[in-house]
């Protein structure tokens, strides 16, 4: 067993179910998650300079630029709470941050554990980001089809009635959102494979299994 704190990537499309992974492995294993999208849709609901420069880039289904996206992961990451495991959702999604976090974490003596790709059909995401919202009280994630509240309307997990759509979960967007992935973040997967680190499952799966063969990666590499 490492007795390095682990770090985890999540790699997927838009839909892939990193955030719902995320949520799970933060709640079942204390580990961090550290979601750029949510970091940046905190910055844009601030409209901090940050915010206000990602606002259209987002909307529009594009990536934001390495350097919004750095400073504002690096400024999380400097937190104490950071020292535990760490689980990236979203992030790096291009060669500049995968060498960026490379150069971080060995600046903070750490290493990557595990590089998951959630592996799915693009046709299947557009469902799957379309039909997406989450509580707004505690973030909670469901889905038109696929995860339903008991109570429709109402967070199983802390009883909020204020369900959230995110502006860039639509149809359109979602499809550009694949182009930037395909063209900019599936080539880390053979980054992170060359480096002996790479994890593959099968997202296509029910959100149990998913979870399932996640907790085999991570019961492996002791998180
Ligand atoms: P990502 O963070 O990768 O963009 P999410 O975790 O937000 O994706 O998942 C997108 C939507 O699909 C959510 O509404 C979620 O409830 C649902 N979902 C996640 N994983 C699965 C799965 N394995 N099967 C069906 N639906 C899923
Ligand atoms: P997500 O919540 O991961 O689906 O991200 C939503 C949007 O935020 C993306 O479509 C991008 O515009 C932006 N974004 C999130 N993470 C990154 C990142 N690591 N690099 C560039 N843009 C990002």
């Amino acid at each position: 067993m490492s007795d390095e704190t682990p770090v985890l990537i999540l790699l997927g499309p838009p839909g892939a179910g990193k955030g719902t992974q995320a949520r799970m492995l933060e709640e079942e294993n204390g580990l961090i998650q550290l979601s750029t999208g949510d970091m940046l849709r905190a910055a844009v609901a601030a409209g901090t300079p940050a915010g206000l420069a990602a606002k259209a880039v987002m909307e529009a289904g594009a990536l934001v630029s390495d350097e919004i996206v750095l400073a504002i992961l690096q400024e999380r990451m400097a937190q104490p709470d950071c020292n535990k495991g760490i689980i990236l959702d979203g992030f790096p999604r291009t060669d500049g941050q995968a060498a960026a976090l490379d150069q971080l974490l060995a600046d903070q003596g750490r290493r990557i554990t595990a590089a998951v790709s959630l592996e799915v059909d693009d046709e299947a995401m557009v469902e799957r980001v379309s039909g997406r919202y989450t509580c707004g009280a505690c973030g909670e994630g469901y889905h038109d089809r696929f995860r339903k509240p008991a109570k429709a309307g109402t967070c199983d997990k802390c009883g909020g009635t204020d369900m959230k759509r995110r502006a860039d979960d639509n149809a359109t967007t979602v499809r550009e959102r694949l182009k930037a992935y395909h063209a900019q973040t599936a080539p880390l997967i053979a980054f992170y494979e060359a480096k002996g680190v790479l994890e593959r499952i099968d997202a296509m799966a029910p959100i149990a299994e998913v979870t399932a063969s996640l907790g085999r990666i991570t019961g492996r590499v002791a998180v």
